[in-house]
Formats: C-alpha cells, structure tokens, sequence
C-alpha cells in the first residue's frame, strides 16, 4: 500500500500541498481530478521525492515504509514510478538503451541485450510502438501521443509496485487512449499494480475501472467516492464539491 499522511509542500515559501491523506492499494486504481493548479502534478513530483518541494509536514508511506525523504532513484527501486504530464526529451539516449539502462537499474540485474529485446519486442507490440521509434532518441520530436505511449512502455517494461499517472491520457486520441489504457489495464493484471490515476476528463474511466474517485482543490483532497463522482463532476463541474 501506499499511503500519503497529511501532507503538506511548499515551493518557494508557497504552500502547495495542504494536507492530502490518500491510500492506493496494490490492485486497485485511485483516481484524483481537479481543477488547473489544485496541485495534481505537485502531488506526483512530492510521491516521487522532486526535491524542488519542500515537505513541511506529514509522511508518504511505501508498504509500511517512510519514504517521505528518500531519494528518487530509492523510490523507483522500491517499486514506485511515475509518468509525467510532461514527459522530457533526451537527446542523444535512444529508447531502448535508455529502457535497458533503467531496467538494469530498478532490478539491479544484468540484463543480456538479446533477452532485453525480447522483452522491449513484447512490450513495444502491447503498446503498438514501431520499432523504428525505439531507435530514436527518446521522446524527441515524437507527438504527445508518442510520448504517452513511451511513458507506458516505461511503466510495462519496468512493472512498478504503484503507478502515478500524470494525465496520461490527454493529448491522445481516441485509438491512442485506447492502447495506452489497454496497455495499462494489461501492466496492472500481470502485476497486480496499484494506480494513482490523475487526469481531467471521465473519458478514460470508459476504460479504466477506477475504485475510488478523489477530488483536489487547492491542495486538499475534499471528496471521495465511486467512478460515478467523477461523472458528476463531468457534468455539472467542480462547484458541487466546492459547495460542501
Ligand atoms: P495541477 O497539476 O493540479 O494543474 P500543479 O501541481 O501543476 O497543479 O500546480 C499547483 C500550483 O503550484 C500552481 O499554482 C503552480 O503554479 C504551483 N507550482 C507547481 N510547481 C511549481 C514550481 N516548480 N514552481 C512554482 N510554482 C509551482
Ligand atoms: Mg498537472
């Protein structure tokens, strides 16, 4: 399980975070909506140790764990991984040295780069990416499909305990939200991953079964529920949480 204890965050003296408690089980999907600047991708880049924020109160447990002030690289080798709503381009790394070299990393194995392959070859078919792509330097000039798509290749390849998704889902179309969620749901039965799922419309929930719904605004977790809170959201917007 991981679980976030009232957390506070700052960056440059501004509280971002004020206080979110949230719990993701292994096998389950958490989803979080919010408005623009509620401090969604705040909430991710905190969970994955970005040390441009200052965490100025409360814990994030990992199984049991207090990673609150571990280091990135710790946290991805203990399973948690995250795919940003704004996925950077590296210039000069291909991707599939990149994914190898990541692998090797988070497992601390040696892969051989034949068995690597075979492995990339089964991922890049489950998420429908050229191999022409792989060679390329990574998320360089690729669209903002592509460049979701590489970041659930990433997710697949390496087969995290739990999985932050920044709005994974926007920028895609609709046959790319559809490989990119069946790529998820796939990850997710082989490995029984827990998913925090941040993203701004219900349309992914037609694919993703969520367990929870939370909604954020300003920095606080103010609603749970079902999926059908999201489609209410949907329809009527914010204020009906904002009310309460
Ligand atoms: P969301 O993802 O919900 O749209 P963000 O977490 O990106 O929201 O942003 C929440 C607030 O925190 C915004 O007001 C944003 O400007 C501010 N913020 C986030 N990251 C930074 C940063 N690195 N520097 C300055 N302000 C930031
Ligand atoms: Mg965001």
């Amino acid at each position: 399980m991981l679980e976030v204890k009232d957390l506070h965050a700052s960056i440059d003296g501004k509280e971002i975070l004020k206080g979110v408690n949230l719990k993701i089980e292994k096998g389950k999907v958490s989803v979080i909506m919010g408005p623009n600047g509620s401090g969604k991708s705040t909430l991710a880049s905190v969970l994955m140790g970005n040390p441009v924020y200052e965490i100025t109160k409360g814990q994030i447990l990992l199984n049991g764990e207090d990673i609150t002030n571990m280091s990135p690289d710790k946290r991805a080798k203990k399973g948690l991984f995250l795919s940003f709503q704004y996925p950077q381009e590296v210039p000069g790394v291909t991707v599939s040295n990149f994914l190898r070299t990541a692998y090797n990393s988070i497992t601390g194995k040696e892969i051989s780069v034949l068995d690597f392959h075979k492995l990339l070859k089964e991922k890049l078919e489950l998420l429908k990416i050229s191999d022409n792509l792989s060679k390329r330097y990574l998320n360089e000039g690729f669209s903002g499909g592509e460049k979701k798509r590489m970041e659930i290749l990433q997710m697949a390849v390496l087969q995290p305990g739990f999985a932050i998704l920044d709005e994974t889902d926007s920028g895609t179309d609709v046959d790319a939200l559809k490989i990119i969620t069946n790529g998820i749901n796939t990850v997710k039965k082989d490995t029984d991953m827990g998913i925090l799922l941040i993203t701004h419309y219900d349309r992914v929930l037609k694919y993703i079964q969520a367990d929870f719904v939370n909604i954020m605004i300003e920095g606080k977790i103010v609603k749970t529920g079902s999926q059908d809170l999201a489609f209410e959201i949907e329809k009527k917007g914010y204020d009906i949480v904002k009310a309460v």
